[in-house]
């Protein structure tokens, strides 16, 4: 299959060094040109437990690259997913198929806006991956993928699924794929606000009682939200995997506090500020994921040293 991944960042190059393994003709997009040279000219250095392997593969720009592609794959942080599709709107013809599985809500109406949302598929993945340098990315352990047609069931969802697990990423057809997609968003409305503010990694927060206690209540108050929208979450169960990550990844900096530290912008529009947003539409009061929304927008600014200058 002729596949674009759009993002060429830790996730993009997991699912696009695992599809051109996998023989698929996959070139990876973005808009950072040191990843794309050094992957050009070194290929893809992709570590995961068992080892390493140096992958050739192409990467560009959109703007560079003329043809349509039969799968777009999108793997930008939520914020940039719109521009995104608007610069790889030529990639996609009237066969092509999209595909999002990032985290964050609202992804599918970025995208949307610039591609047909009946070829629209979307999902969840807990698969990990980080950038170790340009060129070089890491994963660990297991993951899976849950994915299903934007608005509509669709025979492509199990060609893709197919063709995602022929190239070893777990992937099912799941018509729930929206509780997936919300248990995600609570999870990481808990785990990745609270890091970012507090600058404790994961096993900091496991060790800290008032961190446990106030990521307990951002679970439960997102899981009224969810439910209240129709995605039937389960507050405890969110919790089991909190707890699970407090086991297993105790090292492990979340993304919105990588961001942070490096001065990026994060995905808590996407995140907590979706929560807040459909909370307000709903009726339902939103006080925790309020005000982590306000001080991660503020720590974000400071950080960027856009206080007083950005919206
Ligand atoms: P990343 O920051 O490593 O990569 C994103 C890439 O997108 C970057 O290389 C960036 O330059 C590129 N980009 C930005 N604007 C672009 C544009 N207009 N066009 C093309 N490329 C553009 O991010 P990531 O960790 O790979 O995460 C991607 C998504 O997957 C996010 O929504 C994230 O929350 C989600 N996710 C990440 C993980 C993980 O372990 N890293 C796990 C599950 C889900």
């Amino acid at each position: 299959m002729k596949i674009a991944v759009i993002g060429a960042g830790a996730m993009g190059c997991l699912f696009g060094g695992r599809l051109a393994q996998a023989g698929h003709e996959v070139v990876l997009v973005d808009v950072f040109q040191p990843q794309i040279d050094a992957l050009n000219e070194h290929g893809l250095l992709l570590t995961d437990d068992n080892g390493s392997s140096r992958i050739k593969i192409e990467a560009a720009v959109a703007a560079e690259l003329a043809g349509v592609r039969e799968l777009l794959i999108f793997f930008t942080k939520a914020m940039h997913s719109a521009a995104a599709a608007r610069d790889a709107k030529h990639l996609f013809g009237p066969e092509s198929w999209a595909l999002t599985v990032q985290n964050g809500i609202g992804n599918d109406d970025a995208i949307a806006a610039h591609i047909s949302r009946e070829r629209l598929i979307v999902g969840m993945t807990n698969y990990s991956a980080d950038l170790v340098s340009v060129g070089q990315v890491a994963t660990h352990g297991f993951g899976e993928i849950r994915i299903w047609g934007a608005d509509q069931p669709s025979s492509r969802v199990s060609d893709i699924a197919t063709c995602l697990n022929a190239a070893g990423l777990v992937c099912r057809a799941d018509p729930n794929v929206q509780n997936a997609i919300w248990e995600k968003v609570t999870f990481n409305a808990a785990m990745n606000a609270v890091a970012a503010i507090t600058r404790l990694p994961v096993g900091g927060l496991a060790d800290d009682p008032d961190a446990r206690d106030l990521l307990k209540r951002i679970v439960e108050e997102a899981s009224v939200v969810a439910c209240a929208a129709g995605h039937a979450i389960d507050p405890a169960h969110v919790w089991t995997v909190i707890e699970a990550a407090f086991a297993a990844h105790r090292q492990h900096t979340p993304s919105m506090l990588q961001d942070i530290l490096a001065g990026r912008l994060t995905e808590i529009d996407a995140i907590n500020g979706a929560i807040v947003l459909q909370g307000r539409k709903l009726g339902v009061s939103t006080p925790y994921n309020d005000a982590l929304t306000s001080l991660v927008r503020a720590i974000q600014r400071s950080a960027q040293g856009t206080t007083g200058v950005m919206g």
